[in-house]
């Protein structure tokens, strides 16, 4: 284990804290939601001083959210991303990206089922974000927690695929409610799995007018071209670049 952050990962090369957001001494009168939303608060001005729009990634498990990284890369650099990938254990999806030349860095959360500031933070400890544009933190599977706890995001997305029907919207209203995109994934599948769009469609814009809507499948990789276009005009809108 690091002294100095804490962090409990093995570290490739050397160990230096780059790009230290703040050490935090958490005042204990102090609400934990609080000290959280102050330090996301921190990470946001950090990034956004370095040009970095941060993306919190959020999904079902197996609703495409890697692939969706995966997909970008197309349309985006890979010298552009930077990706905090979490996960319970594992660094299958690190791995995947790293096969795509996507400067990526693994928590694993244990038991832990959403990120929060204090792991973003310690992640940013390790990692050189400096020069790029992009920070996607795919968060842990998980379509209830991770829209509740800040973690330094400027926008959120959520991946959801017609596999996980057609209810969603209706059932976790929450995590569609302030998201500025929504990946509709695995599109190529609906019909088998019997998606009914009309219905997901009308339930969303019931819960989220606003949010852009874009339907994507990995057999057709020219379908991620518009989310991607969509996170380069957000940066631009946000940072005025
Ligand atoms: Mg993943
Ligand atoms: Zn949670």
């Amino acid at each position: 284990m690091c002294d100095k952050c804490g962090c409990e990962q093995e570290h490739e090369g050397n160990h230096e804290h780059h790009d230290v957001v703040g050490s935090k001494i958490i005042d204990v009168n102090k609400s934990v939601t609080e000290a959280n939303d102050e330090l996301a608060q921190q990470i946001g001005n950090f990034l956004k001083d370095k040009g970095i729009l941060s993306i919190n990634l959020m999904g079902a498990p197996g609703s495409g959210k890697t692939t969706f990284i995966e997909q970008l890369v197309e349309f985006i650099p890979a010298e552009e991303i930077a990706v905090i990938q979490g996960d319970l254990e594992s660094d299958i999806d690190k791995k995947r990206l790293e096969k795509k030349n996507i400067h990526t860095f693994q928590i694993n959360t244990h038991s832990g089922c959403h990120l929060n500031a204090m792991m973003v933070n310690k992640a940013l400890m390790h990692m050189q974000p400096s020069g790029k544009k992009y920070l996607i933190i795919e968060n842990v599977g998980n379509l209830v927690c991770p829209a509740a706890v800040q973690i330094g995001q400027h926008i959120d997305i959520v991946v959801s695929s017609t596999t996980e029907g057609t209810d969603k919207p209706k059932k976790y209203p929450v995590i569609f409610m302030n998201t500025k995109m929504i990946v509709l994934s695995k599109y190529d599948l609906k019909e088998a799995v019997g998606f009914e769009e009309t219905k997901y469609l009308e339930d969303l814009k019931n819960i989220n007018a606003e949010a852009k809507i874009v339907k994507v499948s990995s057999k057709d990789p020219e379908s991620f071209k518009d989310a991607a276009e969509f996170i380069r005009d957000e940066r631009e809108r946000l940072f005025k670049v």
